[in-house]
């Protein structure tokens, strides 16, 4: 399948490594030039290292802290310099920090509220512009199953990607007339340095090896194995074409069947 994306240009947040870094791969790998962020400069040049080594060209990088505005201007700036526009935005993000309800403070909810919705309403604010310009637009979020089915322990989590999960659906109904669609995608449990970290705290607290947590996750899904960073990335990239142009405003799970829902 051709999914023209050949000379798009996509902005792609929290993307050094993980989910993020595969999509970005996925993107280069269909033509697409993308602007590759992180607030981590020296992952973003190990990625870089990594990147040139493959041989990929036509994608840039910026340091950019979702939870600083004025981050998120100097990105979108960016992109607008050296690619004069945006076609396509990837709104990821570092999880929130973990915790039940009851161990979140003022500052955690703030920080979480920055960091998983604000920072994507802002960058979406701006893209946007340019997509009504260019009469095609594609906004992709990457939320997570919690939005369909909370996780235990994830409080910021499960609260904040409810909240942008409904902020794309109200948006799609405003941008869809200028052939921009908005969808999100919920990873279900991903083998990255994320969920690595949340079977090392669940280790912990039950006083047992992480390999036996991460067994355990694999044996829940119904595939009875953890997903792959690119069997997200490959969704997304489609979600990114034509050929998945009449699909806005939902979100799509890919989660190996773990969601117990019809
Ligand atoms: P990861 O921890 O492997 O990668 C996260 C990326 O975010 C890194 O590149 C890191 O540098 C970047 N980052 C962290 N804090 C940042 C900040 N303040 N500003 C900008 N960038 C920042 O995570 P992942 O597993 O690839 O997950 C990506 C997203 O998908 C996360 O929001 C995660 O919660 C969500 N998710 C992951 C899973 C999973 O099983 N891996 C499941 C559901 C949802």
């Amino acid at each position: 399948m051709d999914l023209n994306l050949k000379g798009k240009v996509a902005v792609i947040t929290a993307a050094s490594k993980g989910i993020g870094k595969s999509i970005a791969e996925g993107l280069l790998n269909e033509g697409v030039k993308v602007l590759i962020s992180s607030s981590n400069r020296e992952n973003l040049r190990q990625l870089d290292a990594e990147f040139s080594e493959k041989g990929f060209t036509g994608y840039s990088l910026e340091v950019c802290d979702l939870n600083l505005k004025s981050d998120i201007e100097r990105l979108f700036a960016k992109a607008i310099l050296e690619f004069d526009t945006v076609d396509i935005l990837i709104n990821n993000c570092g999880g929130p920090k973990a915790g039940a309800p009851s161990s979140m403070n003022d500052s955690d909810w703030q920080k979480g509220y920055e960091h998983t919705l604000l920072s994507a309403v802002l960058l979406t604010s701006l893209a946007v512009e340019e997509m009504k310009k260019n009469k095609w637009g594609r906004i992709i979020n990457i939320t997570s199953l919690s939005v369909k089915q909370p996780i235990d322990n994830l409080t910021l989590s499960n609260a904040f990607r409810s909240a942008l999960t409904a902020y794309a659906k109200t948006l799609s109904l405003e941008v869809g007339q200028y052939n921009i669609t908005v969808n999100n995608i919920m990873p279900g449990y991903t083998l990255t340095e994320r969920l690595d970290h949340l079977a090392a705290i669940k280790a912990d607290e039950r006083g047992i090896d992480k390999a036996e947590i991460l067994r355990e996750m694999a044996e829940n899904v119904p595939l009875k194995r953890l997903g792959k960073p690119e069997e997200i990335a490959n969704i997304t990239v489609f979600l990114c074409s034509d050929a998945a142009a009449y699909i806005n405003g939902t979100s799509i799970p890919a989660d190996g069947g773990l969601i117990k829902t019809i």
